[in-house]
């Protein structure tokens, strides 16, 4: 599928626009045009319901441990800063980073050191991301190579000092970056600052200061208790939250696959840490199962583990789904949908303050005096688990998806071409959105043949008796081809025509987006005809 079509397609049909076109776009910002609304807030709906109103509290499905409850939220954007401290995004999020045009790696700034080395009359700091002795030989090791020198001349390398942190060099010039056979190639340091920053109230200095959230994720965790204490939800249970994230991208790209201002579906999923890697599986399969169901079927969609170096510093387990997106090389995969095993590293994050990883545990990040660099809630967010007499805090397990990425996958599958036959018979080239019916902007159009004979009449009635279900659209405009290929490149799954027949025996045509059949029914059974036709759509 060619990218540029479906692009102009969805400007052309009112899908997508650019943010602020008559001022020349802004980079990283996409506005969802009449059609495009409908179908994000399709995908949307359908993840709610289908995650949270219409799940079976009382069943166990199919690959679960056992059966759960879901709830939602709806947090506000900007939150207390302290909850993007204890997290990690502030600390991630707002550092000097500095990149190596070499290695493509980005480090940042002040946890790279070195050291400064002379040899054959050139002065060099050799860059490491280790420390104490390891470092040292590390650091060793690089300079032989670089300066093409022998194990057994180690006393020709002049070394000036011991580590120090690579904020104290002014220029890079000379620089041999953590993971770089030459030297010079890493960049300045930059502010990666990835979170948009605003000010609360009337203050303007750093007192007010607060961020635009990056992730939903962070109001189901500081609101655990809350939901624990004001209903009477049991582990396991989910919390899931959809809305607005924003993120400073650096690079958007890609339509709107890396946008700046974009919304997030996420879940976090409390469980006991014991069946907490039934859990994720559970979670991984169902989620991908969801992209299936709703039509992202055959090769180009893929569940894909992390690698045991993938995973963070938290994480027992990830896996991503992704989509092969037509504007990614051949073979390339992009992120719909991300799938963590968290263990308990959020809930105690907003307890104890901003963990770090110290060997196999996680602890506090302490600050130059020994005191944390950000301090928690100091709330107490463990979990009385009343069946099992035990007390403890619970796994989390996030399935994290991106509502507009979902869009533009759902988009590109569901674009197609094909040849029909037009009204005199004659092959006419056809572009249709083959989407779900339930992700389908409008879910079925309702035509008079001609103006004329108390045809519109008949056919409006039908409208108005449908519009009361369904988003559904009435068209008495151009030839009825015409009126066809709008709606097939609209994605509408079915249209109802009221023709010459209809007005001797009040029947009229429905005719299928995918298939083009065409069958008759009853002029007055149309609302059940539909209500059929999606059901079975959906099952
Ligand atoms: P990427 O590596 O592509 O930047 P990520 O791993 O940072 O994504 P997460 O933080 O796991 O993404 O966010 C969860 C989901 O939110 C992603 O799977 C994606 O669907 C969506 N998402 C993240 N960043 C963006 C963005 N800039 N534009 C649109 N959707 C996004």
């Amino acid at each position: 599928m060619d990218m540029d079509k479906l692009v102009s397609l969805c400007k052309r049909r009112g899908f997508l626009f650019q943010s602020s076109e008559i001022y020349g776009g802004l980079n990283g910002f996409w506005d969802y045009g009449p059609l495009g609304v409908e179908l994000k807030r399709n995908v949307k709906e359908s993840w709610w319901r289908d995650m949270v109103t219409a799940h079976d509290e009382l069943a166990t499905m199919p690959g679960a441990p056992e059966p759960y409850e879901m709830t939602g939220l709806d947090c506000t954007i900007i939150m207390h800063p302290q909850v993007w401290k204890c997290s990690g995004h502030y600390d991630l999020f707002h550092d000097f980073m500095v990149d190596c045009r070499e290695s493509k790696k980005r480090y940042r700034h002040d946890q790279v050191r070195g050291r400064w080395v002379e040899a054959k009359g050139r002065r060099v700091f050799i860059a490491t991301q280790v420390g104490g002795e390891e470092g040292l030989a590390e650091t060793e090791q690089r300079a032989l190579k670089l300066f093409n020198l022998r194990g057994k001349d180690v006393d020709k390398l002049a070394w000036q000092g011991d580590l120090v942190s690579l904020t104290t060099v002014s220029d890079f010039t000379d620089v041999l970056g953590p993971d770089a056979k030459e030297t010079g190639s890493l960049t300045p340091p930059r502010e990666f600052n990835l979170m948009f920053k605003t000010y609360v109230g009337a203050l303007s200095g750093e007192e007010g200061a607060a961020f635009l959230r990056p992730e939903t994720a962070q109001g189901i965790f500081v609101n655990f208790k809350n939901v624990c204490d004001s209903t009477r939800v049991k582990i396991p249970f989910g919390i899931a939250q959809m809305g607005k994230s924003f993120r400073n991208e650096i690079t958007p790209r890609n339509f709107t696959f890396r946008s700046r201002e974009f919304e997030q579906m996420e879940i976090e999923f409390f469980c006991n840490p014991k069946s907490s890697p039934e859990w994720y599986k559970y979670w991984r399969d169902r989620r991908y199962r969801w992209y299936l169901e709703l039509g992202l079927a055959g090769d180009r969609l893929r569940l894909r583990d992390h690698d045991q170096d993938e995973l963070s510093h938290y994480s027992c387990g990830t896996a991503d789904i992704e989509y092969a997106f037509p504007f990614l090389p051949p073979g390339e995969f992009g992120e719909l949908e991300g799938i963590a095993h968290r263990g308990d590293f959020d809930l105690r994050s907003h307890m104890e303050g901003k963990l770090v990883r110290q060997g196999n545990d996680l602890v506090p990040e302490l600050d130059a005096d020994g005191k944390p660099r950000h301090r928690g809630s100091g709330k107490d967010l463990s979990y009385f688990d009343d069946m099992t007499r035990e007390r403890y805090i619970p796994h989390v397990i996030e399935p994290s998806a991106g509502a507009d990425r979902a869009t533009l996958a759902f988009l590109c599958e569901a674009y197609q071409e094909d040849q029909v036959p037009d009204e005199k018979g004659q092959p006419r080239e056809r572009v249709f959105l083959r989407l779900h019916p339930r992700l389908a902007p409008i879910k079925a159009a309702v035509f008079p043949l001609v103006k004329r004979d108390g045809m519109p009449e008949l056919a409006q009635k039908i409208y108005r008796d449908l519009k009361q279900h369904y988003n559904v659209f009435y068209d008495e405009k151009s030839s009825i081809g015409k009126r066809y290929a709008r709606q097939d490149e609209t994605g509408t799954p079915f249209c109802i025509t009221v023709d010459g027949d209809t007005l001797t025996d009040g029947t009229v045509t429905i005719r299928e987006r995918d298939t083009l059949k065409q069958w008759r029914v009853s002029a007055d059974r149309c609302v059940e005809e539909i209500r059929t036709l999606l059901r079975g759509a959906t099952a």
